[in-house]
C-alpha cells in the first residue's frame, strides 16, 4: 500500500469543549428562519390534527392522491396524512406499486451505493440511543489522524472499489469544521492504479452536526457533495427526553435550520432524516415532509435524500425506555408514503436494517451502503496492507448467500450495530439478479448539475437519460475494476440488457448519436480508460 510521504498534521484545537461549544451557537442563525409570529415551520398541534382529520380515508380518494403522486411533485400534508391512515392490505399494495413505479419513473432501475466512514468517536453530547455518548463508558475513543482517514478511505477506493463515500463525525472539537473540510480534501486526493483502472473516490457526503454558516462555507469550498443533518426526532417533548438540555445537540432550533443555513451558505444539496423509533412514525413523516416544504418555500429547493435509519442496539446503551419501535411491517409503509410525498427525492435505506428488510424495499429506495463498518478504523483493520482488489481473485461462494457471522463487528468502537455485513461484490450481484443496476455515476455534481437543476430535471424526468447512459458506463467499469468472476458474469447480463433497451428506446428518449458516443465509450473503457461521463 502506498506510503503517506505527504503527511498533514491534525490541527488539534486547545481549546476545553466546554468552551468550544459556548460560541458555536449563532442565535441570529436561528431566529432570520422563524416566520413572522416568530414560529418554526412544524406545529405540533396542526400535524396532530391533520393526522386525526386524515384517519379514515376512503379507498377511491387514496387512489386520487395516488394518482396525483405520478406528477412527481411535494405532497399536500392532508394527502400524506390520508396515505398513513391506511390500514386495508390491498390499498397498502396499491400504494406499494405506485412508489415502485413512481421510483422507476424518476431513477429508472438505478441504485447507488456508498459507504460510511467514520472518523471520529468523541462527542460532547449525551443522545440516550447513541454509543458515542460522551457518559458511555463502554466505548473506547478515538478521532482518526488525516493520514489514517486517508488509510481507510484508499481501502474503500482501491481494495473494495467505491466511488461514493459519507464521512461520519461525532460533534467534538477535534472534530470541527476545520478537520471535517481537511478530512474531505484528503479523500478526494486518492488517485491509485488498481487492476485496470484507477480507484478513487468523486463524491463526498458529510453526515455532522449542525454547523453556523461561516463553518458550512468551509465545507462547500473544500467540495462537499450532500450534507445530511437527521433531525432524529420532529417532536419537540421526545427531542427533549433523548438529548439532555444544557447539551449542543439539546437545542432543537440550531438543528431544525442546519440545513437552512447550509442553503445559505450554497452548499444546494442537502439531506433530511429521522431516527424512527424515538416516536410515532407517522408524526416523523409529517415532519419529513414539513421540512421538505420550508426548504422548497424558502430556497426553491427540496431536500436531496431522505433518510430512515431506524433504532438499532448500541454498546452500554439501555433501550428499555423507548415506546415507538417501528414494526417492519410499518417500516415498509412508511418508506412507500415517503416515496409517494416527496417523490424527487433520493431515499437511501442503510446497513442497519437486515437483508431481507433491504431486499424488499429496494425498489421504493435510491441508495444503500455495501461492505460497511462502522467502527473507527475499521477498514483498515479488515484489509490491512493490500493493494489487490477484494475480489479479484475471489471464487465467489461464501457470500453470496446473507453472511451468517456479524462481518467483524466491535461492539467498543461502534455507534450501533449493524444488520448487514455482506460485501460490495456480493450486494452487486445481489441486486444485479433483482434487475437493478448499480450506478457509480457521480457527473450529475460534477458537471453543476445540482441542486435546483437536478430537481427540475428529476421532476421532469430529464435527468434520467443522463443517468442511464452513466450509470451503464460507471457500472462497465467497476464490473472491469473489481468485480468476482461471477458477479462479472451477472453484471454483463444486466449491461447487455440495459444497452438492449436504451437502443430500443431511440428515438424517444436517446438519439442515435447519443447511443454511438455510449458505445465508443464502452470500448475506450475497455481499452482502459476511466471517468468517462456524458
Ligand atoms: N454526530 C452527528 C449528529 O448526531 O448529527 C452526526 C453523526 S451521527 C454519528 C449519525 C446518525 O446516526 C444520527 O443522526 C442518528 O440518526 C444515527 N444514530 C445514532 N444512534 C443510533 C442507533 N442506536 N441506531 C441507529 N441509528 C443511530
Ligand atoms: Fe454524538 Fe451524534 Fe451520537 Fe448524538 S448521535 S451522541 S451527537 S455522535
Amino acid at each position: 500500500m502506498k506510503t503517506d510521504t505527504n503527511v498533514t498534521t491534525v490541527r488539534t484545537t486547545k481549546m476545553t469543549p466546554r468552551e468550544w461549544q459556548k460560541n458555536l451557537i449563532k442565535e441570529d442563525e436561528i431566529t432570520k428562519y422563524l416566520d413572522n409570529q416568530g414560529k418554526d415551520f412544524i406545529d405540533e398541534e396542526a400535524i396532530e390534527e391533520t393526522i386525526q382529520r386524515n384517519n379514515r380515508a376512503s379507498t377511491d380518494r387514496i387512489r386520487e392522491i395516488i394518482k396525483s403522486a405520478y406528477n412527481i411533485k411535494l405532497m399536500d400534508s392532508e394527502d400524506v396524512a390520508a396515505l398513513l391512515s391506511v390500514t386495508d392490505p390491498a390499498v397498502k399494495e396499491e400504494v406499494f406499486d405506485a412508489a415502485r413505479e413512481i421510483k422507476t419513473k424518476v431513477y429508472d432501475n438505478r441504485v447507488v451505493t456508498f459507504a460510511p466512514l467514520y472518523c471520529g468517536s468523541k462527542c460532547v453530547n449525551r443522545c440516550t440511543y447513541c454509543g458515542f455518548r460522551c457518559d458511555n463508558e463502554a466505548i473506547d475513543r478515538r478521532v482518526l489522524t488525516m493520514n489514517e482517514i486517508e488509510a481507510e478511505a484508499r481501502v474503500l477506493a482501491c481494495t473494495i472499489g467505491h466511488k461514493r463515500l459519507v464521512l461520519v463525525y461525532g460533534e467534538h472539537p477535534e472534530t470541527d469544521a476545520d478537520y471535517i473540510a481537511e478530512s474531505m480534501k484528503r479523500v478526494y486526493a486518492i488517485k491509485e492504479k488498481v487492476r485496470n483502472g484507477v480507484g478513487e473516490i468523486r463524491r463526498v457526503n458529510i453526515n455532522a452536526a449542525p454547523l453556523p454558516i461561516r463553518d458550512l462555507v468551509k465545507l462547500h469550498e473544500a467540495g462537499i457533495g450532500t450534507y445530511q443533518v437527521f433531525q432524529e426526532t420532529y417532536h419537540r417533548p421526545t427531542y427533549r427526553s433523548v438529548h439532555p438540555e444544557g447539551t449542543l445537540k439539546g437545542n432543537y432550533r440550531w438543528r431544525l435550520y442546519a440545513l437552512h443555513r447550509a442553503m445559505d451558505a450554497g452548499i444546494d444539496d442537502v439531506a433530511v432524516g429521522a431516527l424512527f423509533g424515538l416516536y410515532d412514525w407517522k408524526f416523523e413523516v409529517m415532519g419529513l415532509v414539513a421540512h421538505a416544504r420550508d426548504l422548497e418555500k424558502r430556497f426553491g429547493l427540496g431536500p436531496h435524500t431522505v433518510s430512515v435509519p431506524r433504532l438499532e442496539p448500541a454498546a452500554g446503551t439501555d433501550f428499555s425506555w423507548v415506546k415507538h419501535r417501528v414494526s417492519d411491517e410499518d417500516f415498509r409503509y412508511l418508506i412507500a408514503v415517503i416515496r409517494l410525498a416527496i417523490p424527487y427525492a433520493g431515499l437511501i435505506v442503510t446497513n442497519r436494517e437486515k437483508p431481507d428488510m433491504i431486499r424488499s424495499v429496494i425498489k421504493m429506495c435510491t441508495q444503500r451502503d455495501a461492505d460497511t463498518r462502522v467502527g473507527i478504523g475499521a477498514y483498515t483493520e479488515a484489509f490491512p496492507e493490500t493493494d489487490a482488489p477484494q475480489n479479484a481473485e475471489s471464487s465467489f461462494g461464501a457470500e453470496s448467500s446473507d453472511k451468517a457471522d456479524d462481518g467483524g463487528q466491535k461492539e467498543e468502537i461502534q455507534q450501533f450495530l449493524l444488520g448487514d455485513t455482506r460485501s460490495l461484490d456480493a450486494i452487486i450481484r445481489e441486486l444485479a439478479s433483482m434487475g437493478h443496476i448499480v450506478s457509480f455515476c457521480t457527473a450529475g455534481y460534477r458537471c453543476g448539475r445540482t441542486g435546483k437543476k437536478i430537481m427540475d430535471a428529476l421532476e421532469s424526468g430529464r435527468e434520467g437519460c443522463f443517468c442511464k447512459l452513466n450509470a451503464v458506463l460507471t457500472f462497465q467499469e467497476w464490473l472491469e475494476d473489481f468485480a468476482s468472476p461471477e458477479t462479472k458474469r451477472i453484471g454483463d447480463e444486466i449491461f447487455n440488457k440495459e444497452m438492449k433497451e436504451i437502443r430500443a428506446r431511440v428515438p424517444q428518449d436517446f438519439t442515435l448519436e447519443l447511443v454511438e458516443h455510449l458505445e465508443k465509450a464502452r470500448a475506450r473503457i475497455l481499452a482502459g480508460e476511466r471517468d468517462l461521463y456524458f
